[in-house]
């Protein structure tokens, strides 16, 4: 890690041509800023999951940068974990975020993992201390929780499990996550927690986004992006300041990096680094 915090790009796998030569553009270019990983998701669908691995490591080679795959359990069984696990180490992959993931539409049961825990014990049971083991964290609370205090509970469960270190899903309010940090810290989490981080490029998928994983908008914020209508060069240059100021506020306030959810592109990406390097922040 390096001495100023762990910093990576999150892709999903490409589908067809056309987005796998748009990822691979993408990752170039981000490469150059030197984060510390590429992290691909794990489709629930099943359609990408066997893209998770070859688009891993299809990064690493072109690029050089470790990469990250992440795992999800919901839906799975003993026996389907640990074959991706074994691929995972076959392939040199030292690194997981793993993951419940979220159960497609169509497909009832959930299968032999309920929650993360059970993955992370799982994969400790299996591999022992072999792997990295990146949770995610939900500072404004994950939609299916009903409390903050079950959502602390259940992430300190993770922890104990044998998690290593975690990312949040995406949020605009930097004090829900300092919110939530200090309250790991005052019941004995004391992993790392890099800030998710979602650039804004469009107000209604950011919308849709912020609606399935319960991320809030702040009103303030959805209406000033709302007067822009579809000047998509102005939506862009004020979220860019906004996803800024968003960083630095918690760069200043002791956040162990940031993992930035590119959905597959880097101009905006590269925008944000470049306005933390011009702040004097650090990116990589
Ligand atoms: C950084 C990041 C990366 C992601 N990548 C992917 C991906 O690649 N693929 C994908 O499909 N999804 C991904 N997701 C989305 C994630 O799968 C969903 O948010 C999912 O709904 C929850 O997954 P989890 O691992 O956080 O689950 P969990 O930690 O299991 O939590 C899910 C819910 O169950 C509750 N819970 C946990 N343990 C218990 C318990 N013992 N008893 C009762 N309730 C409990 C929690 O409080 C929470 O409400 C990602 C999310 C983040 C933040």
């Amino acid at each position: 890690m390096n001495p100023h915090g762990t910093y990576s790009f999150e892709f999903f796998p490409p589908i067809g041509e056309v987005q796998t030569a748009a990822l691979y553009e993408a990752a170039d270019q981000l490469a150059a800023l030197q984060p510390d990983f590429f992290s691909v998701t794990y489709g629930a669908g099943g359609g990408t999951r066997r893209h998770t691995l070859e688009t891993v490591l299809e990064l690493q080679r072109r690029t050089g940068v470790s990469g990250v795959p992440h795992i999800s359990c919901i839906g799975s069984s003993r026996r389907r974990i640990r074959a991706v696990l074994d691929d995972f180490q076959a392939q040199g992959i030292r690194h997981v975020v793993a993951l419940r993931g979220d159960l497609p539409s169509g497909l009832a049961a959930p299968g032999e993992f309920r929650f993360a825990t059970e993955l992370v014990e799982f994969i400790r049971r299996h591999s022992g201390d072999y792997f990295h083991i990146e949770v995610a964290a939900y500072p404004e609370v994950h939609p299916q929780s009903v409390r903050f205090s079950d959502e602390l509970q259940h992430f300190r469960l993770k922890v104990e499990a044998g998690a290593n270190s975690a990312i949040t899903q995406f949020f605009f309010n930097p004090d829900a996550y300092f919110r939530f940090t200090d309250a790991c810290r005052q019941c004995g989490v004391d992993i790392p927690i890099v800030p998710g981080i979602m650039p804004i490029t469009n107000c209604e998928r950011l919308v849709r986004f912020a609606g399935v994983c319960g991320a809030e908008i702040p009103r303030w914020l959805l209406y000033r992006l709302r007067d822009y209508g579809d000047d998509r060069k102005a939506i862009q240059d004020f979220g860019l300041e906004v996803v800024a100021d968003l960083c630095e506020r918690l760069l200043q306030g002791g956040a162990p990096g940031l993992h930035i959810y590119t959905l597959n592109r880097a101009r905006v990406s590269v925008q944000l680094c470049q306005a933390l390097t011009a702040r004097g922040l650090p990116f990589g």
